[in-house]
C-alpha cells in the first residue's frame, strides 16, 4: 500500500519561492569587487533569478546545459545559483585559484556553455577563453558601464545588460528531482579533477539537514556570513540552508583580509559565520592586534581543514563565540560532521569539553559512517581505534561526472560506501576525530595541492631522478608542500634552481615552499612512493623561516 500524500518533487525553485513569499525583505548585503557596499533583498534576488532563467531560455540552453562561473561570493553569484538551477540547467561553479590550464581542462570537461566571472578574474579569462570551444558565450558580473573595452573575450558581454532586458516573470518547471542540479570539481584525490554532480534532491535533503539545531542552527533571526566561497561546494550548502531559513546573507566579495571581513562583521551585525581556519587566523590576528571584539557574532562554522585548538580556544572562551568544528567534502555536499556537546556534556569541566570541541563531531542525521582496517573490516567506536573513514548516504556521490570507475566500496548488503580518503577514530558518544589522511593530496589555506602535479614537475628537471611531494604543517596555512628529491648521479641541481624551475607551471602558491635532497623515497611492493613512511621519516622537519 502506498501512502497518500502528495507526490512533489524536491527541487532548488522551491527555496527561492520560499524565501521571496516569507523572507521577501530580508537583506542581502554584498561588499563588491568594486568595495562598495550592495543591498538588495530575498524577493529582488528572486525576480532577477527569474530574469537570469529567461536569458537561458533565450540562448536556448537545453536541460541539464552547463553555466559556470568563476565568481566571489555576491548577489549576482547568488541570482545564478538560483536562475541557473531552478530552469533545469546545471550551475558549474569553477575554482578560480587554480592554475588557468586546470580550469581550461574543467571547463572543457564540463562542456560548459556560458560562463559567468567577476572582473577580478578577468586576466584567467583572457588566458583560458583560447582553450574552451565549448564556451560560447562569456559574461561579465558588472554593469554595462563597466565593461572594459577591448578586452580580446570574444561575445562579451556584461550581466546587466545580458539578463536585465528580460522579464521577471518565469513559472520554474517541475521535473524529476534527481535531475543534476549544480557540480563542483575537486582534487582532493588523485589524477585529473574529478566532478562532483549535485541532484536537486541531494541539495535540498542537504539543506534540511544543515539547517537543524545541532548542525548549522540557522533561523530567520541570524545574519549569516559565508567567508567560504561560493566556488567551493556551494558555500557549504549556506546560499541554500540560508533562503531555508530566510536569514540575512552578507557576502565579503573578494575582501577576506581580517580587517575587512571584521568589519563586515560588525557594519552587518552578523551572528552566524563560516570559513576555514586560515581565514579566521587573519581576522584573529587583525583583532588581537587591535585589541577588538566582537558585538554580536554568536557561532562560527570552521572546516575544510582541522581547527586548531588556540583558534577554538580563541574564539570559544576569549570572545564567546560558539565554534562548531565541521568536517565535510565536496563529495559529500559537503557535511558529514559537526561538533556540538550532548547534554551529558553540559556539567563537564573546560578542559573535557575542549577535548570533545576539538574533534570533528558528530555525524548528521542522512551521513552514516564506519571506519575499516586494511582489510575493510569494521573497526570500533572507542576513540583509539583508527581506520580509513568511509561514508555513505543521499548526498554523497555514487560516482564522478564522466567518471570511469565505481568510486565506490560494496559491503556484504551491496550498499556502496564512498571511501573518503580520511583516516579517523570515531569515540563511544559518535565523535569523530581526523588523525591522518590516505591520500596524497596536500591541503593550504583550504585549497589543495596535488602532490603529483608538483612531482610531475620536478622530475621533469633532466638533474632530478625522483621526487615526492609531502605537507608539512605550517601555522598559517594548515600544511604546505616541499618537495623530496633524488637527484641524479653526477647531476647537480640547487634548491632555489628547482623552486624556480616550478614558476609558470602551476599557480604560485603551489609551487612547494622547500626542497629536501635525499640519497632515497621509500618505495613500497607495488612501486609506489610510501608517502605515510616519507612522512615520518620527515617528522623533525621544519620549514624555512618557521
Ligand atoms: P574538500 O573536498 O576540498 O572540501 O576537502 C575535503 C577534505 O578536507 C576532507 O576529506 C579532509 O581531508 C579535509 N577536511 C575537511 N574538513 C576537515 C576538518 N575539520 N579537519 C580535518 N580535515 C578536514
Amino acid at each position: 500500500m502506498q501512502g497518500l500524500m502528495q507526490d512533489q518533487p524536491l527541487l532548488i525553485s522551491s527555496l527561492i519561492e520560499f524565501a521571496e513569499r516569507h523572507h521577501g525583505d530580508a537583506e542581502i548585503v554584498s561588499r563588491r569587487v568594486e568595495g562598495d557596499i550592495h543591498r538588495t533583498t530575498w524577493r529582488d534576488v528572486a525576480a532577477r533569478s527569474r530574469q537570469v532563467a529567461n536569458a537561458l531560455d533565450q540562448e536556448q540552453l537545453l536541460f541539464s546545459d552547463r553555466v559556470a562561473t568563476l565568481a566571489w561570493n555576491g548577489y549576482r553569484h547568488l541570482e545564478l545559483y538560483y536562475g541557473v538551477s531552478s530552469s533545469g540547467r546545471v550551475l558549474h561553479t569553477i575554482n578560480p585559484r587554480l592554475h588557468p590550464d586546470q580550469i581550461a581542462w574543467i571547463a572543457n570537461h564540463a562542456e560548459d556553455q556560458i560562463l559567468c566571472f567577476d572582473l577580478s578574474f578577468l586576466p584567467l579569462v583572457q588566458a583560458v577563453q583560447s582553450k574552451c570551444p565549448t564556451v560560447r558565450k562569456w559574461i561579465a558580473l558588472c554593469d554595462a558601464d563597466k565593461l572594459p573595452a577591448d578586452s580580446g573575450v570574444p561575445n562579451l558581454v556584461s550581466y546587466e545588460t545580458w539578463m536585465g532586458e528580460h522579464s521577471s516573470s518565469y513559472d520554474w518547471p517541475s521535473f524529476d528531482e534527481n535531475s543534476a542540479s549544480s557540480m563542483c570539481y575537486t582534487s582532493g584525490t588523485t589524477g585529473n579533477p574529478k566532478g562532483a554532480l549535485y541532484s536537486h534532491r541531494s541539495t535540498m535533503l542537504h539543506t534540511y539537514a544543515s539547517a537543524m539545531p545541532d548542525v548549522m542552527a540557522m533561523s530567520a533571526r541570524d545574519s549569516v556570513l559565508p567567508v567560504v566561497p561560493m566556488f567551493h561546494v556551494n558555500a557549504w550548502g549556506i546560499p541554500y540552508s540560508a533562503a531555508l531559513v530566510g536569514a540575512k546573507l552578507v557576502f565579503p566579495g573578494p575582501w577576506l583580509d581580517g580587517k575587512s571581513v571584521f568589519e563586515l562583521i560588525e557594519s552587518e551585525k552578523v551572528s552566524f559565520a563560516a570559513g576555514v581556519p586560515t581565514v579566521w587566523q587573519m581576522m584573529l590576528a587583525h583583532m588581537q592586534g587591535n585589541d577588538l571584539k566582537f558585538s554580536t557574532l554568536k557561532r562560527t562554522v570552521i572546516g575544510g581543514s582541522a581547527c586548531p585548538p588556540a583558534m577554538i580556544n580563541a574564539f570559544q572562551y576569549q570572545y564567546g563565540v560558539e565554534v562548531l568544528h565541521a568536517w565535510g567534502m565536496t563529495e559529500m555536499s559537503p557535511l558529514g560532521t559537526l561538533c556540538t556537546l550532548k547534554n551529558k556534556h553540559l556539567t563537564q569541566s573546560q578542559d573535557q569539553q575542549m577535548a570533545i570541541r576539538m574533534k570533528q563531531g558528530r555525524g548528521i542525521f542522512g551521513v552514516e559512517m564506519k571506519i575499516v582496517d586494511a582489510e575493510g573490516k569494521k573497526m570500533p567506536w572507542d576513540g583509539k581505534a583508527s581506520g580509513d573513514l568511509l561514508v555513505t548516504g543521499p548526498w554523497v556521490v555514487k560516482e564522478y561526472f564522466k567518471g570511469e570507475a565505481d568510486p565506490l566500496v560494496r559491503d556484504e548488503q551491496g550498499r556502496g560506501w564512498f571511501p573518503t580518503g580520511d583516516v579517523a577514530t570515531i569515540d563511544a558518544d559518535g565523535y569523530l576525530q581526523i588523525t591522518d589522511r590516505s591520500k596524497d593530496v596536500i591541503k593550504s589555506g583550504g585549497e589543495w595541492i596535488s602532490s603529483i602535479d608538483a612531482e610531475n614537475i620536478a622530475v621533469a628537471h633532466p638533474a632530478v631522478a625522483m621526487a615526492a611531494c609531502i605537507g608539512v604543517a605550517h601555522s598559517k596555512w594548515d600544511e604546505r608542500p616541499i618537495v623530496v628529491v633524488v637527484k641524479k648521479p653526477g647531476a647537480e641541481v640547487s634548491r632555489e634552481e628547482l623552486l624556480a624551475f616550478y614558476e609558470g607551471k602551476t599557480a604560485k602558491w603551489q609551487i612547494p615552499d622547500d626542497v629536501v635532497f635525499a640519497e632515497s623515497i621509500p618505495i613500497g611492493a607495488t612501486g609506489k612512493i610510501l608517502k605515510a613512511r616519507l612522512r615520518e621519516q620527515l617528522r623533525d622537519y621544519k620549514l624555512p623561516g618557521l
